[in-house]
């Protein structure tokens, strides 16, 4: 089969498309036939080096979604040609891999697998951030970063079903207007205004109980900034560089919380893993949520999807298509 691989760090040319072994099911997996391989700001992570991971050569991408070809030994409930999404899985940039079964969740009837390689990972993001990290309450007003981004834009429909005012960041006028399409209240061009001047002016002061921030290194210190007392300062990504060491000083300026959350640890059970998928997909499926998939390429222009996504050029989803 074709996969991409890296077989060293580097920038979006270290991807390469190359024949690899067909994967064969093991004990408790299944092959995945994939039909879309989500791409997420991670892969760009562990391309570059930032999050190192296991040993190289190795396929990069840790979602997507296709019909079910072969399973292994011990496994149950899951056959031949079942449509299945997954994420958190290393070695989704191919044609065909084997996955725990215990980590594959089937569509609901009338969803397809793009939809299901677009809102797995991104979407049971949003969802952990809003109902667990910080459980977001009426009347609540959250900062959201990077408002257009595939997380920004399902944060933002969630934390308006909960009933939060949303403070929304993005680079470009053509972002803001998706932002505000997705129900962002205040739409802030972060590259020309300081956000968190603009958000005090706008809360007599007070700022946000919530900054879900995952730009990093050049939005942290405002982000804390524009808290509200006891504010949560919700640091889930790295998009423009990993922040440098706290002072834990800086949380004692209004009695502050501080988390670095990942999704593993919100999907640590298979319970945990069905009741968040099950929520996100079938708001998908009701219209509740709206996916945009707008930035699709073959798995062999891995690449160039990634110069978009780091090039801050893309919004909503990026899909790659064996
Ligand atoms: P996005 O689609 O949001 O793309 C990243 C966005 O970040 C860009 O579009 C851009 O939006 C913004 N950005 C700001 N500064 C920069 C910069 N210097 N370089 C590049 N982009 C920048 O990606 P994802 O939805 O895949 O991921 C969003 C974030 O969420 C990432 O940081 C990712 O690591 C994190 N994440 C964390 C998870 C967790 O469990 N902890 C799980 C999933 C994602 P703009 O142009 O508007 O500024």
């Amino acid at each position: 089969m074709k996969a991409v691989q890296i077989t060293e760090y580097g920038g979006p040319e270290a991807l390469k498309y190359q024949d690899v072994p067909d994967p064969t099911p093991g004990e408790g997996q299944a092959v995945v036939d994939i039909q879309a391989v989500g791409v997420n700001f991670t892969d760009v992570y562990s391309r570059s080096g930032v999050n190192p991971g296991p040993a190289l050569p190795r396929i990069l991408g840790v979602e997507a979604a296709g019909a079910v070809r072969a399973v292994g030994p011990g496994v149950t409930g899951l056959q031949e040609g079942d449509l299945v999404a997954y994420c958190s899985i290393a070695g989704s940039y191919a044609e065909q891999q084997a996955v725990p079964a215990s980590r594959l969740i089937k569509m609901p009837a009338g969803l397809d697998s793009k939809d299901g390689a677009a809102v797995m990972l991104q979407g049971m993001t949003a969802h952990y951030l809003c109902y667990s990290t910080y459980p977001v309450q009426t009347g609540d007003r959250v900062l959201i970063h990077a408002g257009a981004g595939g997380v920004g834009l399902l944060l933002i429909q969630m934390v308006k079903h909960l009933g939060g005012y949303v403070f929304a960041t993005v680079s470009t006028e053509a972002k803001a207007q998706l932002a505000r399409e997705a129900g962002a209240d205040h739409v802030i061009l972060y590259t020309q205004q300081d956000f968190a001047e603009e958000i005090k002016k706008a809360t007599d002061g007070q700022g946000v109980q919530v900054a879900y921030d995952s730009v990093g290194k050049t939005t942290f210190d405002q982000s804390i900034s524009c808290l509200d007392r006891r504010g949560h300062m919700v640091l889930y990504g790295a998009a423009s560089g990993p922040v440098p060491p706290v002072d834990p000083r800086v949380l004692g300026n209004g009695s502050l919380y501080l988390t670095r959350p990942s999704l593993g640890d919100y999907t640590v059970t298979r319970e945990e893993l069905e009741s968040r998928s099950s929520d996100v997909l079938g708001w998908v499926k009701s219209g509740q949520l709206k996916l945009r998939v707008e930035h699709l390429f073959p798995l062999s222009q891995a690449g160039e999807a990634h110069r978009q996504l780091e090039g801050r050029a893309t919004t909503g989803k990026v899909l790659l298509i064996p």
